[in-house]
């Protein structure tokens, strides 16, 4: 294993270059819980390499069954040809999906995810005649990947500049972040679900209800911080949903495949919507893949077309790649033969213990947790930024990997982390904060 002689031609997504090309990282293998660097160092993955690796590294079964299907058939169109492995997954990823939910369309991402389940929205109210709805809804400080779509829909400023005007009429929810009532709340924050969720009712009364498609959140907001819904937030944005006759879409593509200790958010938090992307943990990271399921009021409505009347154009390349769907199934039977999703929910207490213990860490402003997912803020002090970036830094340099998001450090390790790793990943935060 060796790092590469030129750092030059490689643009590194979401990185400042520069910084990066001073100060390198690499890792060339990795196995379970664990990174390996090119000089053979060991570093634990708090983050599951990026919210998605949830049965562990490089999983013998899922490795196997992408060797196997290398060989059997590496590629087939999806445009009008089936292989049966894509059915199969079909098939198993609905009987794990919310009761209502028996159809799945494949993308290759979750930002293909996302821009199929906005234009299925759209599809959706054109077919009822409704084809003035083609508004949309998002949320501030909410990541949907990186198409006109989802970035439209996104609520991060600085990742729309220079792309305006992204699609006309899109409209923000506030945030649900507020740290004056809920900081270092546990789970689900208490306070101002109902008033946050009710602003949607004023963005709607403010436009031409009619003219609104869908509205589209994270259940939980990942890679923003880690931003909890409120108790009642979800049910209230469902019942406004429904009131005006919009879909409601969640993007799973972080708090899918057992992230929240249930095959989906919606299942743990218990709300509903009527399109679930999913990416990420679906191939445990192994092959890209995403995909989009579809409850059976929207799937009935666009599958009564008459034949040829193609309402809902839309599919990629590599929608259900023969490998992507081996990978997915025997990623499927990972999770399920060794019950990692309730794995992931018998040590959330655990985990919500531990990342609270750095409650007095000189500098944290607040923690936020649900499932095994965590957030730990360093906000701004007097006019430094946030240390978070030079946290995450060292406690690479000490073995864990973890990543900044804005001002906080955020953590999703893989579900089958121990109770001795977990204490791992907390003290290297501990002695990293202090060591700055
Ligand atoms: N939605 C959410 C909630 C995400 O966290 C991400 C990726 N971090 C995406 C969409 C985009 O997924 P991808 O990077 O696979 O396109």
């Amino acid at each position: 294993d060796t790092t590469p002689n030129s750092l030059e031609a490689y643009w590194m997504p979401f990185t400042p270059n520069r910084a990066w090309k001073r100060d390198p990282r690499f890792v060339s293998r990795a196995q379970g819980m664990h990174y390996v660097t090119p000089d053979g160092r060991q570093i634990l993955d708090a983050i599951a390499g990026l919210w998605c690796v949830n049965a562990g590294h490089c999983h013998p079964r899922i490795v196997e069954a992408i060797r196997h299907q290398a060989g059997q058939l590496d590629y087939a169109s999806s445009f009008g040809l089936g292989h049966p492995a894509a059915f199969e997954y079909a098939n198993r990823l609905t009987e794990m999906a919310p009761d209502g939910f028996n159809r799945v369309f494949f993308a290759g991402s979750g930002s293909e995810a996302v821009d199929t389940a906005l234009k299925l929205a759209l599809a959706h109210h054109a077919i009822r005649g409704e084809g003035q709805r083609v508004k949309l809804i998002g949320r501030q400080r909410s990541y949907h990947g990186v198409g006109f779509g989802g970035l439209s829909v996104a609520g991060i400023g600085a990742q729309r500049k220079h792309y305006g005007p992204l699609l006309p009429g899109t409209s923000h929810l506030p945030h649900t972040h507020d740290p004056a009532r809920n900081a270092f709340s546990r789970g689900r924050p208490e306070h101002g679900g109902i008033a946050f969720a009710e602003a949607l009712e004023g963005i709607i009364q403010a436009q031409d209800p009619s003219t609104i498609a869908a509205v589209i959140v994270e259940p939980v907001a990942g890679s923003t911080g880690v931003l909890v819904p409120p108790v009642g937030y979800l049910e209230r944005l469902r019942e406004v949903c429904d009131r005006h006759n919009l879909l409601l879409i969640f993007d799973e593509v972080v708090t899918g495949f057992g992230r929240l200790g249930a095959p989906f958010g919606s299942q743990a938090l218990g709300v509903m919507p009527d399109l679930i992307c999913c990416a990420k943990g679906m191939t445990n990271g192994a092959v890209p893949m995403g995909g989009v399921l579809v409850n059976d009021r929207v799937a009935a409505g666009l599958m009564s077309q008459p034949e040829g009347m193609a309402e809902f154009m839309h599919g990629y390349t590599y929608s259900g790649h023969p490998l992507a769907a081996a990978a997915a199934l025997a990623t499927l039977q990972v999770y399920q033969e060794e019950g990692l999703f309730q794995r992931a929910a018998d040590i959330a207490g655990t985990w919500e213990d531990a990342v609270h213990s750095l409650h007095d860490v000189p500098g944290v402003t607040d923690i936020r947790n649900i499932g095994l997912l965590a957030a730990i803020e360093f906000g701004p002090q007097e006019d430094k930024p946030s240390p978070a970036r030079a946290i995450a830094a060292r406690c690479f340099d000490k073995g864990v990997l973890i990543r900044a998001a804005g001002d906080s450090l955020v953590l999703s390790p893989p579900l089958i982390v121990s109770t001795d790793q977990i204490n791992e990943i907390v003290e290297t935060i501990r002695w990293a904060a202090r060591a700055g």
